[in-house]
């Protein structure tokens, strides 16, 4: 049930394009409707891509995760929308793009579980956090202030 209210609630994800992702990514969460308030190009220093994935550091995969996520420039960006967290996993798909049906970024974009694109926050208080660990400034704020 608890799940069910999260889902009608405005909230906001962290969604990042990896060094080896497209543009094209962006223009999914677009036509799905949702707001992107903010976006950088941005390389991820090692001792931040550690502190993002944290909680995978005792997988085998780690090394090569953060070397993979520091290999170039990622694109920071906050999307805001009504249950923008559960459906950017859906846009998203499955860890393993080999298991994405078409229409599905990772099963469209990406062939290598190592190789994926694109992350999305797992949940509307990662999305908050993440967002603020990046330093977000929103992308319109010069726009609007002087
Ligand atoms: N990953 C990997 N090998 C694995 C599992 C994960 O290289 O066997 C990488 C992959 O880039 C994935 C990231 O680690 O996106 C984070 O793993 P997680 O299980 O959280 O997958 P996600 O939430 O990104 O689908
Ligand atoms: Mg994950």
């Amino acid at each position: 049930m608890a799940s069910m209210v999260l889902f009608n609630e405005v909230e906001e994800s962290y969604i990042m394009i990896k060094p080896d992702g497209v543009g094209e990514i962006i223009s999914r969460f677009e036509n799905n409707g949702f707001k992107l308030k903010g976006l950088k190009l941005f390389h991820c220093p090692k001792q931040l891509a550690e502190e993002h994935y944290k909680d995978l550091s005792s997988k085998p995969f780690f090394p090569k995760l953060i070397t993979y996520i520091t290999l170039g420039p990622v694109v920071c960006m906050a999307w805001e929308g009504v249950g923008v967290v559960a459906s950017a996993h859906k846009l998203i798909g499955a860890t393993n793009p080999l298991q994405g049906e078409p229409g599905i970024i990772r099963g469209d974009l990406a062939v290598q579980t190592g190789r994926n694109a694109v992350y999305g926050s797992d949940n509307p208080e990662n999305g908050k956090r993440e967002i603020e660990l990046t330093e977000w400034t929103p992308v319109q704020t010069p726009w609007l202030v002087e």
